[in-house]
């Protein structure tokens, strides 16, 4: 059923991003991506999996902090493909301190990138999806939208508003055809976590795999990552017919993090 619809992915040269574009295209839905890093191994991504997939996929390089440059990216998506009938906000940054010593800067980007980004693309998409009486909004969020951790207080404060921002846009195009839904994962072994062991590794002298277990897992009782697959599966079982009622919701896929 997600056969020609279309999609864009903010936040999609990289983990999880990615993950989600790969599992759209090969469900035969046309892929917007978006991000940043090396155009050459961009291009490389996107030929390959429009050659894999046969679906049109194609690459907007918008910096998702700056409001009109998320106008520019969902327009481009409507103007290239007829529609963008799924839009996943997932452009995500981090950045760990103690709240007294957080950098300013640090915390404007992150709210930037997380929530006023997924605000600014879903007010883009919305009309047309309404018009179709169709339309599929997934912010990915984290199990940090439902409980804290210490020095991340710019990320815990974006997630949990990417959370009351989904429940409100269910709420308003309840009636129609839209859902709206936040999927919250625990740790998923990306780029933006392998920086986390990097600087943990070092602040705490400990190796790579001590690391892991006792300090990047220690919230995460099934004590393995979370796959970039098992996000993308969840994506899709959210754009289904089958998940029609499902709205407003906050889905963790965290290895039982949140049940404690
Ligand atoms: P990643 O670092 O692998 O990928 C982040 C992507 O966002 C990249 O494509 C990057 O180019 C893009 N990006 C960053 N700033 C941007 C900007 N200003 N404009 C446009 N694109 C930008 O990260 P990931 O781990 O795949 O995370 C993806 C999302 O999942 C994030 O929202 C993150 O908070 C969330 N998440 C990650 C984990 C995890 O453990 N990795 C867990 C829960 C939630």
């Amino acid at each position: 059923m997600l056969k020609n619809k279309s999609a864009v992915v903010t936040g999609s040269t990289s983990g999880i991003g990615f993950g989600i574009a790969q599992a759209l295209a090969r469900a035969g839905v046309n892929v917007m991506l978006n991000g940043f890093g090396d155009a050459a191994v961009i291009e490389k991504m996107r030929s390959d999996l429009a050659a894999e997939t046969g679906v049109q996929v194609l690459h907007h390089p918008s910096d998702v902090s700056q409001p009109a440059e998320v106008a520019a990216l969902i327009g481009a998506a409507a103007d290239a493909f007829g529609a963008v009938d799924i839009l996943v906000n997932n452009a995500g940054i981090q950045h760990v301190a103690p709240v007294d010593e957080f950098p300013e800067d640090k915390w404007t980007a992150i709210q930037s990138i997380i929530i006023n980004s997924s605000f600014h693309a879903i007010k883009a998409a919305l009309p047309g999806m309404k018009a179709r009486n169709w339309g599929r909004i997934i912010n990915l969020v984290s199990a940090h939208g439902l409980v804290a951790s210490p020095f991340k207080s710019a990320y815990v404060t974006a997630k949990h508003g990417q959370i009351g921002l989904t429940k409100t846009v269910a709420l308003e195009v309840a009636e129609t055809g839209i859902t709206c839904n936040a999927i919250c994962p625990g740790y998923v072994r990306t780029p933006l976590v392998e920086g986390q062991i990097e600087a943990q590794a070092k602040a705490h002298n400990l190796p790579h795999d001590r690391v892991i277990r006792e300090v990047i897992l220690a919230a995460q009782p099934s004590k393995r990552f979370v796959e970039i697959d098992e996000v993308a599966a969840l994506t899709i079982f959210l754009c289904g017919d089958a998940a029609k009622s499902i709205t407003g919701t906050a889905i963790p896929i965290d290895g039982g993090w949140t049940a404690r």
